[in-house]
């Protein structure tokens, strides 16, 4: 039972306010299963069509996070179950998600995907951006939407100084977050963390932490 054993090692060396998600994309429901038979309950995939598929087939139970790009033409299809969405990295995404909420009659927790990486191809907000929307006049109509953290991905790098400075930014980014109050922003989570990275991540603060290859295994 490699992933169940997985599992307990890692959750031994996470401290109690450190959440995890385990990283389920591309794997099959029976590897799911396992983790959940262990006591699993938060999963994290990054296809919304996969994790519909995955949703429909499991127990109901399970919180189903979004930690992917996210296309606006797509949210719907998330909308009647997901229990929290990274990657929100515009106003427009986050202006879709409360408007299919609110056909759902539900309030979607979201976090703001920031960009702290040295690499072209992520995505996210920078912290100018990240004030103007939490700042908007508009931003505070949204009723159906709440923003509850941050999220970040470092540079896919060996260096651990590099690594330690863009986690520790995105601490300070997150820390002044927090001047921002409204009903539908109250700022707790910080999502950083993958299976290379998560120590690093703990270090700088994180609270809630994506692991993937470390409990299922390497993707194809
Ligand atoms: C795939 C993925 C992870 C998990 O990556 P691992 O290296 O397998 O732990 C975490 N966060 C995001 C956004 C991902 O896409």
């Amino acid at each position: 039972m490699p992933i169940a054993k997985n599992l307990t090692e890692i959750k031994k060396t996470l401290p109690p306010q450190v959440t995890l998600v385990a990283v389920s994309k591309t794997k099959p429901v029976h590897d799911l299963m396992e983790a959940y038979e262990a006591g699993q309950r938060i999963f994290g995939e990054n296809k919304i069509q996969e994790m519909t598929d995955k949703w429909e087939q499991m127990p109901k139970d399970i919180q189903w996070h979004m930690i992917g790009h996210v296309q606006t033409n797509k949210v719907k299809y998330m909308a009647p179950y997901v229990s929290l969405i990274h990657g929100v990295d515009s106003f427009k995404l986050l202006k879709e998600i409360n408007k299919q909420a609110a056909k759902n009659n539900r309030v979607i927790d979201c976090l703001l995907q920031i960009y702290i990486a040295e690499e072209e191809s992520k995505f996210g907000l920078d912290e100018k951006e990240l004030n103007d929307i939490l700042g908007s006049d508009e931003f505070k109509e949204l009723k159906n939407i709440k923003i509850v953290g941050l999220m970040g991905m470092a540079t896919f790098t060996e260096s651990e100084a590099q690594i330690n400075k863009e986690f520790s930014n995105l601490k300070k980014i997150f820390d002044n977050t927090k001047q921002h109050t409204a009903e539908n922003c109250q700022i707790s989570i910080l999502s950083m963390g993958m299976s290379g990275d998560y120590q690093i991540a703990i270090e700088n603060g994180s609270t809630m932490v994506r692991i993937g290859s470390s409990i299922f295994g390497s993707r194809k």
